[in-house]
């Protein structure tokens, strides 16, 4: 028989070797007690083992098949082929994974692209919210981002709780509203919610004109304001994530970005490691933060606090103060009804103060007027 090179085809050797094994086999059996003596014989085993592979390699291909077996290879070389194969096969079903993994990209890409048309077709039926209107000579300011013009709210009639109020506030600005209680100053805020219609004036916010602003459109305009007040009003039966997470859900947020959007602003107020605890499980600065993180989720561009200090000690206000601040100098224009003189004197901030529903003084980097 002529020399052959195993060129390492794993078919090409199972196949010489099942044909070799039938032969050695056939060869074995006409002289088994040779064979047996002879495999058992110590000496000349090692001897074989140690033989210099050069010796076995010139060979031609039977014999070196023979000394396979003899030696106890053939066990490799047929793990050897089929490890090459196992490789293959394992090669293969990678190859498959990716493609599988690219399919399933090229699906997501094209669900968000019909996603992102859908609502780049929805943006562009929604008409842009009423710019303000004015006459001629009272040319629309851009930066006002809050103004009421002869504003009075009267629940009995001819007993007005705002009486003529006009104000202007600027993008980013934060402004506290102080006055005593009764004086007016959350009349004024549920004017801005349009959860009360003005008996006369006008009020804009952020491009709408709340009063003339149809009942369907409210929830656009109230998405331009997030609201916190004294008693936090939180879900109580829910923990800190899904009293957040509610906010997201109102305005249908998609499931992956409110999990991206809810941990973040619990972060920003100071709360990430709390959004399992239920209400009854915080301090109420802790509370309050909650309230503030469920006002800011959704990004708008106003912050109202009513109050947001008044059921907490002075550590826990100067606390949410300084988180207003922070929020305030993120972007966010902050409105603050407050009675803490204290609080305000310190922050120089826009103060405006309110008496029996009148505006009876507005300063930048105000303090808090006296009463005496
Ligand atoms: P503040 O928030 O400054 O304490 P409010 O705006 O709550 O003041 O109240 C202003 C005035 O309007 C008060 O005299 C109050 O009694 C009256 N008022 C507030 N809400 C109502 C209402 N729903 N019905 C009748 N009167 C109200
Ligand atoms: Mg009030």
């Amino acid at each position: 028989m002529a020399k052959r090179e195993l060129n390492g085809d794993p078919e090409e050797i199972k196949a010489a070797i099942a044909d070799l094994q039938g032969k050695v086999a056939a060869k074995n059996a006409a002289s088994e007690e040779s064979y047996e003596e002879e495999t058992y014989d110590e000496e000349a085993y090692e001897e074989e083992e140690n033989a210099p592979t050069v010796e076995i390699a010139v060979k031609n291909f039977e014999d070196r098949i023979n000394d396979t077996v003899r030696l106890g290879n053939v066990g490799d070389l047929i793990n050897e082929a089929e490890e090459e194969l196992e490789e293959q096969q394992r090669y293969e079903e990678e190859i498959e994974a990716e493609e599988r993994r690219q399919r399933r990209e090229m699906r997501r890409r094209s669900r968000m692209e019909s996603l992102k048309k859908e609502r780049a077709a929805e943006e562009a039926a929604e008409p842009a919210p009423r710019k303000i209107k004015r006459n001629k000579k009272n040319k629309p300011d851009d930066d006002i981002i809050i103004e009421m013009e002869g504003v009075s709210k009267s629940y009995v009639k001819g007993v007005p709780a705002l009486n003529d109020v006009n104000l202007k506030i600027k993008k980013g600005e934060f402004v506290f509203i102080v006055g005593d209680s009764g004086s007016g100053k959350s009349t004024l805020i549920r004017l801005l919610l349009r959860e009360l219609k003005p008996t006369t004036g006008s009020i804009w916010v952020n491009g709408y004109q709340v009063e003339k602003l149809r009942r369907g459109k409210v929830p656009k305009l109230r998405r331009s304001m997030g609201v916190v007040f004294q008693d936090f009003r939180l879900l109580k039966d829910r923990n800190v994530y899904e009293n957040v997470a509610f906010a997201q859900r109102i305005i249908q947020v998609p499931i992956r970005e409110m999990k991206r959007n809810v941990p973040n602003i619990l972060a920003t107020v100071g709360l990430a490691g709390k959004y399992k605890a239920r209400p009854d499980e915080l301090s109420g600065g802790e509370q309050q933060r909650v309230a503030l993180a469920r006002a800011l989720v959704n990004r708008p561009p106003i912050l109202l606090a009513d109050e947001p200090t008044g059921n907490l000690d002075p550590k826990n206000t100067i606390e949410i103060m300084n988180l207003l601040d922070t929020i305030n100098k993120n972007g966010t224009t902050v409105l603050v009804v407050t009675h803490n003189d204290k609080i305000v004197n310190d922050m120089q901030k826009r103060v405006i103060t309110i008496k029996n529903g009148v505006i009876v003084s507005d300063e930048e980097m105000g303090g808090y007027l006296d009463e005496d």
